[in-house]
């Protein structure tokens, strides 16, 4: 393998998602593959024709390349090693399905299901653990099942599979990347089944051969297909094989350490990216999911090209990662914070847009959508959103009316003078020459000094009639944003609406 050009692969099979430890495992291949120059491929595992969903390869492309793992070969993409999608490749199965019946490594099997849980129970009844009993396995390989029996059977047409024949007493070892070297007894590994009687292959058999056919260098998965590593193995040395590396990822756990699970929460990337999240956090947060630069670093915001750069199978633990959701959240904030106002523009006006169709707005329409008052309202709320839709969804005052003021804020911040202070204060606002937040504060703290009140007394109200609740970002700095037209029409409206509360 010295000196070959590094190929690996994600393998989903296409059940309508993207799982976030697909995503994980996708995105582990994909740092491997390009940090050593080398080739990212999707290969799509549909041999189960019971679990197909339409269109789930084109979606789990998609989601991959919003997430900016852009695969060099797939169905979608084609390349020099296709096709992509196992049901594709019944012919190329069929041929070394057959090699290996030739050549003694595989039988037919005509055992009904029936049977085979009649056997199951069995076994399970006498404390064994459950295998295939090899009743038609043949005479020339070690079995009882004359061979005219077995010839009979293909000849009438019955149903049947192939399976493999592992041999009774060997040891199977690889060195695993991640987890060093590990061995396994063939008296544990059931005859697999590798073509099943809808002339389909199983995952072990199909991957195996694509796998070999496709040159992959790296084998990098989820830690839930290490037990068929044996199988696996042993089907590299029927064929006369070499196999690639492997490296098998740690689970991913939900925080009581159980294994990650709907039932805790959401693990398809969809319904992340329908809740708001960004890809760069996303993507920054699986890749945090078992991996980490080394002991005492302590960063934690990586760009997907600076975890090209730093990322290495050797720094991948064994132990199970823990999903946790505030992880995301800060992450997501994070990003927030320094993401580019024109980014965060790109996303939030044509949300903005959607609103203002649904809604009826006071304020100048070309302003509110446009640059320099996005930009502002970014500035002011950056430090206070949590995803970015909720430049718009939060702080909704910024283009829409208050409709309502919040009860508690109102009860604890208006008093019988509030009305009489507000409209005192009013023709103030109206006659200052610039609208500027240090001219309003200034204003604000000339107006009450000399009646002996708090500037509290003035910002609250302000607040709560500007919008609506009781709590934002500097009071000066919103008020000069929304203009002195809009924060004049906004205080007439809240001194008409807004009574004394009854204590
Ligand atoms: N199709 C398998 C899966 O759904 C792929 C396993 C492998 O990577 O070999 O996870």
């Amino acid at each position: 393998m010295v000196g070959k050009r590094v190929r690996t692969r994600f393998a989903p099979s296409p059940t309508g998602y993207l799982h976030v430890g697909g995503l994980r495992t996708a995105l582990y291949n994909y740092l491997f593959a390009k940090k050593m120059d080398g080739d990212f491929i999707v290969r799509i595992e549909d041999t189960d024709q019971s679990r197909k969903v339409a269109d789930a390869q084109e979606n789990l492309i998609k989601t991959l390349e919003w997430a900016g793992l852009v695969p060099d070969e797939s169905p979608v993409h084609g390349g020099d090693f296709g096709p992509y999608l196992q049901s594709e490749r019944l012919d190329i199965y069929k041929k070394y399905c057959e090699q290996l019946l030739e050549e003694g490594y595989a039988y037919h099997c005509f055992a009904t299901s029936e049977e085979l849980e009649e056997n199951r129970q069995l076994q399970i009844k006498q404390g064994l653990q459950p295998k295939y009993n090899r009743k038609w396995l043949p005479e020339e390989m070690g079995g009882s099942m004359p061979r005219c029996e077995i010839q009979k059977k293909i000849d009438e047409g019955a149903p049947s599979v192939v399976r493999m024949k592992v041999p009774d007493y060997v040891s199977v070892w690889f060195e695993d990347v991640i987890r060093g070297p590990i061995e396994f007894d063939s008296a544990t590994i059931d005859d697999q089944v590798l073509m099943k009687s809808d002339g389909f292959p199983t995952y072990h058999f199909a991957s195996v051969i694509d796998d070999h056919l496709m040159e992959f260098t790296h084998i990098i998965r989820g830690e839930e297909w290490l037990p068929s590593m044996p199988k696996h193995l042993l089907l590299y040395e029927f064929l006369g094989w070499e196999p690639p590396k492997y490296a098998h990822l740690p689970l991913l756990l939900n925080p009581d350490r159980s294994k990650l699970s709907k039932r805790q929460g959401d693990v398809s990337v969809e319904d992340y990216i329908r809740k708001g999240y960004s890809s760069e956090a996303i993507v920054n947060f699986v890749a945090l999911l078992g991996w980490n630069q080394g002991e005492g670093c302590e960063q934690e915001v990586y760009s997907l090209q600076e975890l090209t750069e730093k990322f290495s199978l050797e720094r991948v633990g064994k132990a199970g990662s823990i999903f946790t959701i505030d992880k995301l959240n800060w992450l997501e904030k994070q990003y927030i914070k320094s993401r580019p106002a024109e980014d965060i523009i790109r996303v939030i006006r044509p949300l903005l847009i959607s609103e203002l169709e649904k809604k009826e707005t006071l304020l100048d329409r070309p302003t509110i959508t446009g640059d320099r008052y996005l930009e502002d309202v970014i500035e002011l709320m950056r430090e206070r959103v949590g995803f970015e839709h909720e430049f718009v969804t939060f702080s909704s005052y910024f283009f829409f009316e208050p409709e309502e003021y919040e009860e508690a804020a109102v009860q604890k911040r208006w008093t019988p003078d509030t009305k009489s202070l507000l409209s005192e204060f009013l023709p103030v606002l109206e006659s200052m020459p610039d609208f500027t937040a240090e001219a309003i504060e200034a204003a604000l703290k000339e107006f009450v000094a000399p009646k002996g009140l708090k500037a509290a007394a003035l910002i609250h109200p302000l607040r709560i009639v500007s919008s609506g609740v009781s709590f934002g970002p500097s009071l000066y700095h919103m008020l000069e944003v929304l203009g002195r037209e809009a924060v004049v029409r906004r205080i007439q409206k809240g001194m008409a609406i807004i009574t004394v509360p009854q204590q």
